[in-house]
Parts: C-alpha cells; sequence; structure tokens
C-alpha cells in the first residue's frame, strides 16, 4: 500500500475541519486564506459523498420561492452570480426552460410574474428571463409533448461541476499557508479540553494512527454529522438531521437531444430538472426519507423507473428505454429537521451552527451554491481568536488552481502526461478518485475517447503504480 501523508504533518493546528465535503472545503479555503494553520480530513476522497452527488446546479432555487425563503434564494442567487464571474471554468450559465401545461400549478402568466420575482432577488444580476410562446417552445425543446402546452418561461441558472468545485476550493486553500488536507484519513477519536481538542486519526487505505491536537475542531461532516457525533460521548449532541436521498440518471444526448435544462413538474407538484451536460443528459432527482448506512448509496430501481417515468411524460416521442441509461447515482440530502413535519421537500435549505463547545464547530444543512458564506461565522471567530482581522471579502477572488482535467470538455484523446500530472498534483489515493473526481468520468459506459478502456488504462499500470496501488482487477472492475 503506498504510503499517505498522515505521518508526515505536524501534530498541532489552530483549526482541524473534519468532512471535506463543499462545506469543509470552502472553510478551509477561508481560514487557509486568513493564515489560520488548518488541517482538513476526510474518510473518504474529497467530494465523494454528497458534493458529488448534487443535480450539479449553482442556483438561487426557483421552487424556495413557493415557501417564501427569499432570504435563501436571494443570497444562492448572489453566490451563483459572484462564482459564474470568479471561476467561469467550473460554473456554466444555461437557459432553464419552465413550460406551462393544462395541468400545470402555474399557467404561464403566473410563471411570467414568478420568474420577474426571481431576476429581482438577484439585485437582476441574473440575466433577463424571457417568455415562450407555444410555437416557440415546442421548437426551442424537441420532442416535448404538445397536449395542453400553453407556452414556457426562460430563465438563468447555472451548471457546475460538484466535486471539482470542492477540490478547487481545497487547492486553493492549499496555496498559501501551512495547511493540510488529507483524504482517506478518518476521526477515531475525540478528546476535549478548555484551550484545545486531542484527535486520533487514521488512515484508512494504510491503517497509520496520529494524535492530533487544534485549537478549535470543526465538523463539517454534511449527512453524516449524527451518525458521527453518537460516537463521542464527550460532545453533548441532540440529533438533528433529516436524511433525504435523492437519485439522479445520466440518459445519452442521442436519445434525448436537449440543448437546455428543462424543469418539469411530476403528478406530485415536485420539480424534477433534465439538465445537458458533456454531450449527456442528468436527470433528477427522487426524495426519499432513508436512514442506516448513508455513504455511498445507489439508486434504486424504483427510483430509475420514477424518473424514467416523468421523462417519457414530457417526452413522448423520444422513446426512452431503461437501457437508455447510461448510468445513475444517490447521495444524502444533509437537511436539518425543522420542528414542523418532517416532509424533506418542504424542509428549509438553510444552513445552521451548533457550538456544543466555544471552540468546537458544527456546521449541517446549506446548499452546494452557498458554500462560500455558510461557514464564515465560523471562520470570523477563529481568525479573531488568532488575533487576525476577518476579512469577508478575501474569498471573493478567484481560485487560484484549476484542475488538470477541465468541467465541461468531452474527452476524446486522453493524455498520459495529463493522467501523470493529476496522480501527482491532486491528491488521488485510488483509481476511483483518478476517473470519477479528477477526470470526471462517473462510470464506463461514460468513456468517450477512442482507444480501448481496458487496454488504456492496463498501458498505464506501470505509471500509474508510482503513484497509487491500482491492478488489472481495478480497471476491469470499473463500472
Ligand atoms: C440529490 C441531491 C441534489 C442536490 N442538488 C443540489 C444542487 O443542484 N445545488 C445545490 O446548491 N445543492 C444541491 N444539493 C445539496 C448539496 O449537494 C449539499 O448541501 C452539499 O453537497 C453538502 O456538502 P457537505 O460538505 O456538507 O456534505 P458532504 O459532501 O457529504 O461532505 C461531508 C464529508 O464528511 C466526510 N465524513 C463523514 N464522516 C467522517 C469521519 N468520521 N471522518 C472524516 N470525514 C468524515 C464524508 O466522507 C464526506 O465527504 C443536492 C443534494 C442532493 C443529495
Amino acid at each position: 500500500m503506498k504510503a499517505g501523508k498522515l505521518l508526515e504533518i505536524d501534530e498541532s493546528f489552530d483549526t482541524l475541519i473534519i468532512g471535506g465535503g463543499i462545506t469543509g472545503a470552502g472553510i478551509f479555503r477561508d481560514l487557509s486564506l486568513h493564515g489560520a494553520k488548518t488541517l482538513m480530513i476526510d474518510k473518504k476522497d474529497f467530494g465523494s459523498q454528497t458534493s458529488h452527488k448534487s443535480s450539479k446546479m449553482f442556483h438561487g432555487g426557483i421552487r424556495y420561492m413557493e415557501s417564501g425563503n427569499f432570504g435563501l434564494v436571494w443570497e444562492a442567487l448572489h453566490e451563483k452570480n459572484l462564482w459564474l464571474k470568479i471561476a467561469p471554468h467550473l460554473c456554466k450559465e444555461m437557459p432553464f426552460h419552465m413550460p406551462a401545461f393544462k395541468e400545470s400549478k402555474y399557467p404561464a402568466w403566473m410563471l411570467g410574474i414568478g420568474l420577474t420575482m426571481y431576476d429581482a432577488l438577484s439585485g437582476f444580476q441574473n440575466s433577463n428571463h424571457k417568455m415562450s410562446n407555444r410555437e416557440q417552445t415546442l421548437e426551442q425543446v424537441p420532442h416535448l409533448k404538445s397536449v395542453g402546452l400553453g407556452g414556457s418561461g426562460i430563465y438563468y441558472d447555472a451548471v457546475i461541476d460538484d466535486s471539482k468545485v470542492t477540490l478547487e476550493a481545497i487547492y486553493d486553500g492549499l496555496e498559501s499557508s501551512e495547511s493540510a488536507a488529507l483524504n482517506y484519513v478518518e476521526l477515531v477519536e475525540f478528546h476535549h479540553c478548555d484551550d484545545f481538542c486531542t484527535v486520533l486519526l487514521k488512515d484508512s487505505l494504510t491503517g497509520d494512527e496520529r494524535k492530533i491536537k487544534a485549537k478549535n475542531v470543526v465538523f463539517a461532516t454534511g449527512p453524516f454529522t449524527d451518525i458521527l457525533l453518537d460516537k463521542f460521548s464527550e460532545i453533548p449532541w441532540r440529533p438533528c438531521m433529516l436524511s433525504s436521498k435523492g437519485s439522479h440518471i445520466w440518459i445519452s444526448h442521442k436519445k434525448l437531444p436537449l440543448n437546455n435544462p428543462l424543469v418539469m413538474q411530476t403528478k406530485e407538484g415536485r420539480l424534477i430538472f433534465a439538465i445537458p451536460q458533456k454531450e449527456m443528459i442528468l436527470v433528477g432527482t427522487t426524495e426519499i426519507i432513508i436512514d442506516g448506512d448513508l455513504f455511498d448509496l445507489k439508486a434504486s430501481e424504483d427510483e430509475i423507473n420514477y424518473l424514467l417515468d416523468n421523462l417519457k411524460n414530457y417526452f413522448p416521442t423520444a422513446e426512452i428505454k431503461r437501457e437508455d441509461v447510461l448510468s445513475s447515482y444517490a447521495g444524502v440530502r444533509p437537511l436539518v429537521k425543522s420542528t414542523g413535519g418532517i416532509s424533506a421537500g418542504k424542509t428549509a435549505r438553510n444552513h445552521k451552527i451548533f457550538n456544543p463547545f466555544s471552540n468546537v464547530h458544527v456546521v449541517v444543512g446549506g446548499k452546494l451554491t452557498t458554500f462560500r458564506v455558510m461557514g464564515q461565522k465560523i471562520t470570523k471567530a477563529v481568525v479573531k481568536g488568532i488575533g487576525q482581522k476577518y476579512d469577508k471579502n478575501r474569498t471573493k477572488n478567484p481560485l487560484r488552481k484549476q484542475s488538470v482535467f477541465g468541467s465541461f470538455d468531452i474527452i476524446r484523446k486522453v493524455s498520459k502526461n495529463d493522467i501523470e500530472r493529476s496522480l501527482c498534483e491532486e491528491h488521488v489515493r485510488t483509481f476511483d478518485d483518478l476517473l470519477k473526481r479528477r477526470m470526471s468520468i462517473p462510470s464506463r459506459s461514460h468513456w468517450e475517447a477512442d482507444e480501448n478502456f481496458d487496454k488504456f488504462f492496463t498501458d498505464l499500470l506501470p505509471m500509474m503504480n508510482k503513484y497509487i496501488d491500482v491492478s488489472e482487477q481495478d480497471i476491469s472492475n470499473f463500472r
């Protein structure tokens, strides 16, 4: 087994962040930009859990307007418009078509009013919405059902490579200071003293263990928070998470030739999306309350069929079948229980911060889109504690390091040099990390390069094994 870096790092830090999803990555970046010596760890690969299982949108959340959560929509739209400017390589604006049918909750005229409000909530930074009549809509959206169609509204949100933005936030943090970030390292023991915490960390690939001291600890463990904190009796914690599973499917663009995202309303009145990305269409999502193990979930056949049924209803002439599903994935929304009912759809997406001790912070909930601002309160407290002035605008600067593989490129010709650079520079520890999150290839069926998948990677084995452990079996098992 190739050595990890756990045994090489310092043994004391200003802050330890547990969880390297987008929430932890955002706090890590902010703290590092302020010169706080920070260590971030993740039990799995960075950005491999919820932050890689999203609908891949930076958006205001059109449906949160329905529940009157205008504050969240305002904040998310401002964040979306900021990221379009500072990370255009990761975040791309697209026109979202929202058709109105006879049976839709909102007729076209009402859509117009809603979309005007949406633009207003962005401080009119959004590209302005438009309205299309029935004929224009049918021209703009191939295969869309025509029965009962009145027209459509078109508003502007953004698509994003979710795990790449997580990784690049981490790379940016690593550019400054004495900070460090370790994947496949988990928290095993936790002890609290007034001024600092002592933790035992374990590298799950090598088995190495190390004791670390940190003045502050931040839990940014998303939906896994209740399960993790339940293990440490020293931390007073009342479970608060509502685990809501959401699944997606990828369909080939040849089968459903959409050029722009489409918003669909299900029979139960939920909104689901079909979003073109990389010559494929991403369709999601479902919403199911679950419990038990939340790591590396899979979409169930029922969920896949539910998404397919909705697609068939909207695109009757496209003749989409089960075999047109290239791949699927599932994640868990880190929702925080509201005092009211337990409907996942109606639970607010706002984040919450808890302090079981003054130097132990737990941040839960929120959205990918608002990650930059979610941890600012925590960061401010830590930065003040090390005698520095906090500047909430520092994270508005562009990310300083870009990924080797671009976000929206279709890989037809893979450069072996790029693979070696990624292995060497991008914290890759397994073959899965390289393929899924550095090269953005969700499964074998998404391989677009001219070369044969198995032969290509088998020829690279000697080079790859200089950096990570990979076998022919790993290559053939990649599905
Ligand atoms: C189906 C779905 C669709 C969504 N779509 C969107 C969208 O389009 N736009 C949007 O803005 N938001 C969206 N969201 C919400 C968004 O994805 C989440 O809010 C965000 O990714 C949560 O990030 P996180 O860092 O809090 O959690 P995670 O990404 O899950 O990160 C938590 C990390 O903690 C680690 N961890 C757990 N236990 C330990 C331990 N013991 N030691 C060390 N590490 C540990 C995990 O490995 C994990 O990497 C969606 C969510 C879902 C589920």
